[in-house]
Parts: C-alpha cells; sequence; structure tokens
C-alpha cells in the first residue's frame, strides 16, 4: 500500500491498523506531512510495527522501484484514464497475477487525491462504489476496504506459476522505456517538446494496457537503438 502526500498522521495510523488486520504489512508512505507522529501512533494501536517499518521515500519512484503492477484509486472518473475496476474485480485479479508480481496500490492526497500524472504511472484505477452524491471515502477507510478484499480473495485461487516465463517488466524498465521513446520522437522530429501534448501520456496508457515483460522490453529497446543509429549512418 503507498499513501501518496498523506497530510493526516492519523490517516496513517488508521491505515497501518487497517492493513494490520487483514495481514497486509508493507506500508510506503510518500512525502508525508508530519511522520513519525503521536497521532499516527495512536491511531495505529496494536498495529505499531507496519508504522515502524514502513517506508518513507522523496518521490513516487523511489516508492514504485521494482513494482510490475501498479493499481491507483479514485473516487473519481477521469478523462483519458487507466480501466477502471471495482475493490472486488481488482483482488481477483490480482490473485492471477504471477507469484514474481510486484504490485502497489495507489491511494492519494486527503484534500486533491491522485495527480494525472501518478494516475498515467497505473496499469488499472480502482473506485469502491458509493453514493453518487458523496463518493469519497476517508483515505484510512478506503485502505480497509482494499485491504479487505484482498484477503478475502487470497485464498480462493493460487497463484499462477511462472516457469519458464519472462519476468513481468518493472517500474524502473517503464521508465527506461519511455524516456527511450521519448528522446526518439524528439531526435525525429516526431514529437515538439515545445508542444508534447498528451502524447507520453497516451502511450504510458497503451503500454500498461499491454503489460509487456522483460522480453518484449528489451525487443523495443533493441528495435529504437536500431532505428535511432540507421538514422545517424
Ligand atoms: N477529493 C479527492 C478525494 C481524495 S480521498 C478526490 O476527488 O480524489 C483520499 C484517497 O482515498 C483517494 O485519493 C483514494 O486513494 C481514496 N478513496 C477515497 N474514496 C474512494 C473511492 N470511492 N474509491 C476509491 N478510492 C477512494
Amino acid at each position: 500500500m503507498v499513501l501518496v502526500e498523506p497530510s493526516h498522521p492519523g490517516n496513517i495510523g488508521a491505515a497501518a491498523r487497517a492493513m494490520r488486520t487483514m495481514c497486509l504489512d508493507t506500508l510506503v508512505l510518500v512525502r508525508p506531512a508530519r511522520f513519525p507522529h503521536a497521532d499516527a501512533r495512536a491511531r495505529a494501536s496494536g498495529a505499531l510495527d507496519v508504522l515502524e517499518t514502513a517506508r518513507v521515500t522523496d518521490s513516487l519512484d523511489d516508492a514504485l522501484h521494482g513494482c510490475t503492477l501498479v493499481a491507483g484509486t479514485s473516487a473519481r472518473l477521469r478523462a483519458l484514464g487507466p480501466p477502471v475496476l471495482t475493490p472486488r474485480d481488482c483482488a481477483a485479479r490480482l490473485r492471477q497475477a504471477p507469484a514474481t508480481a510486484d504490485v502497489a496500490l495507489l491511494f492519494g492526497r486527503e484534500r486533491t487525491g491522485l495527480t494525472n500524472e501518478e494516475v498515467a504511472r497505473c496499469h488499472f484505477l480502482i473506485q469502491i462504489p458509493a453514493n453518487p452524491d458523496y463518493s469519497s471515502l476517508n483515505l484510512a477507510a478506503a485502505v480497509q476496504v482494499l485491504a479487505y478484499e484482498l484477503f478475502l480473495a487470497r485464498d480462493v485461487a493460487a497463484p499462477l506459476t511462472t516457469d519458464g516465463e519472462p519476468s513481468p517488466a518493472t517500474e524502473e524498465e517503464m521508465q527506461g522505456l519511455y524516456s527511450h521513446l521519448e528522446s526518439a520522437a524528439v531526435a525525429s522530429g516526431f514529437l515538439d517538446p515545445q508542444q508534447p501534448k498528451y502524447l507520453m501520456r497516451r502511450l504510458r496508457h497503451l503500454f500498461n494496457r499491454a503489460q509487456p515483460d522483460q522480453r518484449e522490453i528489451n525487443i523495443l529497446r533493441g528495435l529504437l537503438n536500431a532505428l535511432q543509429q540507421g538514422k545517424r549512418g
């Protein structure tokens, strides 16, 4: 579970408790406003170990290091966003992910949620069905709902075995591909850096839907290299 810029330490503690009750323990905090904090400890109650082992990072990149599947949570639907799932469908889908997949669930800021750039990092978005007139849950309550669905789904199906399968691409490998695509697009004249519009965001959505593995990323990067060298030659 990754909380992006949580402002209330009490919510961090309540999220830790929510996770503990559902047998989850890997909490990552991206630039928390105040942490560690007495309110976080008080709200964590018996889940202090989740707080004490929480990883604090300066950037989302650091938080997603090594992840192969990123799911964001949002009370709102977004234009130009990734596919939207319910928590139940998300939990079922994560059960089918390869055992090697390292999954991150992103939660947004209490006031403003996740930015469009953060959402563009996600393979899919999870929306907790709620009152259409007031659909925004408290941050820790949203963590609880997701943790509960993951808990229920856990024993229903065994993860698929991945013997002989190439590993899913990590976040760093995906970022490497996007930087490479962007520089090749600029160098070729296809992308005007002064007027990038939504090209990179659309490409991210395309590749997030495809979920390429490491071998496929290597093919794409090799192809880009060859095209760039051909151009220079
Ligand atoms: N005004 C913000 C609400 C943020 S609530 C917005 O419109 O995005 C804080 C966080 O709790 C959200 O970023 C999301 O991670 C989670 N959350 C709250 N309600 C949710 C819902 N109905 N579905 C999924 N996530 C939700």
